[in-house]
């Protein structure tokens, strides 16, 4: 399930009260989206009892934040089959070894951003995936291509 920000903000204290150091709650929503501010950063949420039930829900629907890569690409190694799809289909990597990932071999290069290793796949350098820094793209080529759903996206 994808979290999203305005599912955030619904139970946020909604008062723009800007303790977090956001001029809004909306706002603030969107950082923690992107893990530029921390839930305990709303202290009106934590110090203040009437927020407690809010409290609670926000800790659990923000739990995928926490076993996602910085990308928001989530593995489920109990999922992963080994099958290698991810990895041959992976457009940077099809970029940087065309022939060989190209034609559905396993990519000749050591930076890769996904590898399967004792059959299951690891995540290893998310810097180079598309949906890393400002100008990301939201790629969903390996969750598209993953027969069984191991893969998944925080968001899109
Ligand atoms: S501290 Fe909490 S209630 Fe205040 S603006 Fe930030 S998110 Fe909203
Ligand atoms: S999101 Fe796109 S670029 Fe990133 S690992 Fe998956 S296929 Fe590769
Ligand atoms: S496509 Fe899915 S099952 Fe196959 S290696 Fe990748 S994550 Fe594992």
């Amino acid at each position: 399930m994808a979290i999203t920000p305005m599912e955030i903000y619904k139970l946020l204290p909604k008062t723009n009260c800007k303790k977090c150091g956001e001029q809004t709650c909306m706002s603030f929503a969107f950082k923690l989206l992107n893990r530029e501010k921390k839930l305990e950063d709303c202290k009106p949420l934590f110090e203040e009892e009437k927020y407690a039930r809010q409290r609670e829900k926000l800790i659990e629907y923000l739990k995928p934040l926490e076993e996602a890569t910085e990308t928001g690409l989530i593995v489920k190694e109990e999922l992963c089959i080994g099958c290698g799809n991810c990895v041959v289909v992976c457009p940077v990597h099809v970029e940087n070894d065309p022939y060989g990932c190209g034609s559905g071999l396993a990519p000749r290069t050591d930076k890769l951003i996904l590898k399967v290793e004792n059959g299951v796949v690891h995540v290893l350098n998310m810097d180079m995936c598309r949906r890393y820094g400002k100008n990301r793209v939201l790629c969903v080529v390996c969750r598209e291509n993953c027969p069984t759903d191991a893969i998944s996206f925080l968001e899109g």
